[in-house]
């Protein structure tokens, strides 16, 4: 890295970290660690295959988070005499969940204390593991942690976004509105300037066939006039499941409201492969995990 005289700047890994989150957050960070191969999710399958003789030797070992905890398992298992220290009152470091009782207190000196109704939880740390972390499932079957479903995208949610632009911001949105609107739209262009000899250069006829009936099928195209006029599969006006009274889907966002929204920019057409659309939690919280 360079400063504005072009003098290379001496940084260590963690500073630049610091800097990256200040600039750009947490994703940043973890797209940092992916390039640097060393990102949140292990390559790990198995239990490391510790070697050697403990012969009684001690280990300290600093911070019961999941790290901790495994370290001191496996050494525990080729017989070191292990002992954890942990600052905190409690096991499982981020690995927590709220329930009537947790207190917890931040780095401005606030205490809260949760008060939920008896059975009622919330991960306020990690909340959905994909099947890739093959580490911690390890563990979860060597433990026999009850595991269950966690739908990670679900296009029927909301979305309100409070930092959206004009008339969209803050108001209550749902996800396939967004999806079939944006695509709609964008459909509805790239299809006209294709029909219209716009891209004769890039594209054969052939091809330009092809794309166009790609698009209306898409974007929900009236395949007469290449025009988005929405969709019954963005939501139903009326609906009636014995049929007896005719559909009509609700009507598009403006695009122009849905472009100074940003709300489009939220989401990727395709899952990303970290954010698989199905991933796993821990029943009943997942601190069960910790
Ligand atoms: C909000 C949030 C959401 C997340 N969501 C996900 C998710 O959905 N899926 C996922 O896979 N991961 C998620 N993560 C990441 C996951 O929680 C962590 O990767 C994992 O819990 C880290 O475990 P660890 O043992 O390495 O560290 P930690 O859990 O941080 O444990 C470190 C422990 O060390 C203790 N400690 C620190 N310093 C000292 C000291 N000097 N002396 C004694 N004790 C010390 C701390 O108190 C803590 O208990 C999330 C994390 C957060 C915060």
């Amino acid at each position: 890295m360079k400063n504005n005289q072009n003098t290379p700047i001496k940084m260590t890994k963690r500073e630049f970290l610091t800097s990256v989150s200040a600039v750009s957050g947490v994703s940043a960070v973890l797209t940092t660690l992916n390039g640097w191969d060393m990102g949140i999710a292990s390559a790990a399958e198995a239990p490391p295959n510790l070697t050697g003789n403990a012969k009684g030797k001690k280990v300290l070992i600093l911070g019961a988070g999941l790290a901790g905890m495994t370290a001191a398992y496996e050494l525990g298992l080729r017989g070191y005499n292990c002992q954890i220290l942990e600052a905190r009152s409690f096991a499982g470091g981020r690995c927590q969940s709220s329930r009537s009782g947790f207190t917890t207190t931040t780095t401005d000196g606030k205490k809260s204390t949760c008060d939920f109704d008896e059975g009622q939880y919330f991960n306020h740390g990690p909340w959905r593991i994909p099947s890739y972390h093959h580490a911690v499932f390890h563990y979860i079957r060597k433990f026999g942690v009850p595991m269950e479903i966690m739908v990670q995208e679900n296009d029927l949610g909301y979305l309100r976004y409070e930092k959206a632009e004009g008339p969209l911001s803050g108001k209550r949105v749902r996800k396939r509105e967004i999806k079939a609107d944006m695509r709609g739209y964008t459909s509805e262009l790239l299809a006209k300037l294709v029909d219209q000899g716009a891209l004769d250069k890039e594209i054969t006829n052939q091809d330009k066939e092809q794309l166009i009936d790609y698009l209306i099928s898409e974007g929900f195209l009236n395949a007469r006039d290449l025009k988005y006029d929405g969709t019954i599969h963005r939501g139903l006006k009326t609906f009636d499941p014995m049929g007896s009274v005719k559909e009509t889907a609700t009507s598009p966002l403006p695009f122009k409201d849905l472009l100074q929204s940003g709300l489009g920019n939220t989401f990727k057409g395709v899952t990303t492969i970290d954010h698989p659309e199905i991933m796993y939690q821990a029943v009943g919280g997942m601190d069960k995990i910790a």
